[in-house]
């Protein structure tokens, strides 16, 4: 079955908004991510769809300011964690403390959602630049585990510009991970793409057969935008 993940990212401003969000995206097969400060409210509102996190620190307790364990998303009912988005990486995040991450996230007993995908300067090198990559990234953040995970196959030129990748490339980019993870782990994954996902070109990303899904960022804060992504999905999964 096909999943879409809503990925709010610093959004909304305040827990009321963010209940009144989470109500109008609480559908099977979606997965919503709000900032930690409205997991708790939105886990509270949710009967169909399934809480995540944005992120998470990889030590359980202790003298770490600023950080969030997935102990304490447990207890808040997260059961998905966004590792490794583009967005964090930004910020100063390596491949060694994605794979800390992937690796706390595992120890509890919930699932990473992986984020990979190369920047625009790889890119523009061609689609094999890009898959080496991407590659790499993977064989960072994973350490011969075979439990469950998503990854996320995101450019990082695609994030919030306005411009998505083709279908056909992001199906390429899946068949490749996938191949890439049984070969190497022995292990089976859904991969999701991430990037500009609208209304508009949803159904090609979900249609693809090597597509397990989207994760969606700005068009999952537009209720509407993303009640036709999920119609989408739906379709997909008949
Ligand atoms: C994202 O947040 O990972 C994302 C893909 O954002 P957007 O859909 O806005 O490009």
């Amino acid at each position: 079955m096909k999943v879409v993940v809503a990925n709010w990212k610093m959004n909304p401003a305040t827990p009321r908004e963010a209940v009144k969000l989470a109500r109008a995206e609480d559908k099977l097969k979606v997965i919503v991510a709000p900032p930690f400060p409205f997991l708790e409210d939105v886990g509270r509102v949710l009967k169909r769809a399934t809480l995540g996190a944005q992120d998470a620190f990889w030590i359980s307790r202790g003298a770490y300011t600023g950080e969030v364990s997935v102990q304490q998303l447990k207890r808040l009912r997260v059961s998905y964690v966004i590792v490794g988005h583009s967005e964090r990486r930004a910020q100063g995040e390596t491949n060694g403390m994605v794979r800390k991450k992937v690796e706390a996230v595992h120890a509890a007993g919930l699932t990473p959602i992986l984020c990979v995908g190369e920047p625009w300067p790889v890119r523009k090198k061609g689609f094999a630049a890009a898959k080496r990559y991407v590659a790499r990234q993977l064989h960072a953040a994973l350490s011969g585990t075979r439990k469950k995970l998503i990854v996320a196959y995101e450019p990082v030129w695609a994030i919030g510009s306005g411009k998505a990748d083709s279908p056909a490339e992001a199906a390429e980019m899946a068949d490749f991970i996938k191949e890439l993870l049984i070969v190497s782990y022995r292990s089976s994954v859904k991969v999701l793409y991430g990037g500009s996902v609208t209304p508009r070109n949803a159904r090609a990303f979900l249609k693809a057969r090597a597509l397990d899904g989207a994760l969606v960022g700005g068009a999952s804060l537009r209720p509407r935008d993303f009640t036709k992504i999920i119609s989408a999905i739906n379709v997909a999964n008949r």
